[in-house]
C-alpha cells in the first residue's frame, strides 16, 4: 500500500473504532497521532531495507507484532501517563491499520505466507523485493490493489472534510513552531 492509502485505512479504521465507542468524531491531536502512527513502518523499515541495507526487507523490524506490540503499547502508556491517552490510542490504531494494510492483500487472495512480515524474524522475508520508491512507482497503473488505494483515498478525503478537516490546524500550528521557534 502506498502512504496514502495508509493514511486512508487508518483515518476509516479510526472513524469506525470512536463510532464503536461511541466516542465522537476525530479530532486534533488523535488525528496527527493516527497520522504518524499510519506511516511509521515505513519510515522506519523501507530507508533501513532498500537505501541503508540494513534489514533484509521493506517489512520486517517495524512490520512485525513482536515490535510492533510492545512498541504501540509503550507509546500508549506514555501517553496516558501524560493523560493523553485518546491520542496514545489514535497513534495505536494507526499504527495496526497499517499493518492491517500491508497484510490485506494477502488476506484477500489467501495467500499466506504474504502474511509473514507479521512475525518476522520467526519467519524469513521473501528472497527477493522491488526495492526503492522509483522502482515501485512503476507497478502505480497496473495493480488494481493501488487503484482500490485511491479509491480509498478520496472515501477518506471525504469523510475527513465532512468532519471538519481534524488535525489540520494542530498540524499547521506544530511546523509554525518549528520554522519560526518562540523565544
Ligand atoms: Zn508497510
Amino acid at each position: 500500500m502506498w502512504p496514502w492509502a495508509h493514511a486512508a485505512l487508518g483515518y476509516l479504521c479510526y472513524t469506525l473504532y470512536l463510532r464503536g465507542r461511541g466516542r465522537g468524531q476525530p479530532s486534533g491531536w488523535p488525528v496527527v497521532a493516527l497520522g504518524v502512527g499510519t506511516q511509521l513502518p515505513d519510515l522506519v523499515d523501507k530507508p533501513l531495507a532498500w537505501y541503508l541495507h540494513v534489514l533484509p526487507y521493506g517489512r520486517t523490524l517495524a512490520h512485525s507484532l513482536l515490535v510492533a506490540a510492545p512498541l504501540v503499547a509503550l507509546v500508549w502508556w506514555l501517553a496516558a501517563r501524560r493523560n493523553q491517552r485518546a491520542t496514545g490510542t489514535a497513534f495505536a490504531v494507526g499504527y495496526l491499520a497499517h499493518l492491517l494494510g500491508d497484510a490485506l492483500y494477502g488476506l484477500v487472495t489467501f495467500q499466506w505466507a504474504d502474511l509473514g512480515f507479521l512475525l518476522w524474524p520467526l519467519v524469513d522475508p521473501p528472497e527477493s523485493e522491488v526495492e526503492g520508491v522509483i522502482a515501485h512507482l512503476s507497478d502505480i497503473l497496473e495493480s488494481p490493489f493501488v487503484l482500490f488505494g485511491f479509491a480509498l483515498t478520496a472515501a477518506m478525503l471525504l469523510l475527513w472534510n465532512h468532519h471538519g478537516r481534524p488535525g489540520l490546524a494542530e498540524l499547521g500550528t506544530a511546523v509554525r513552531r518549528r520554522v519560526v521557534p518562540s523565544g
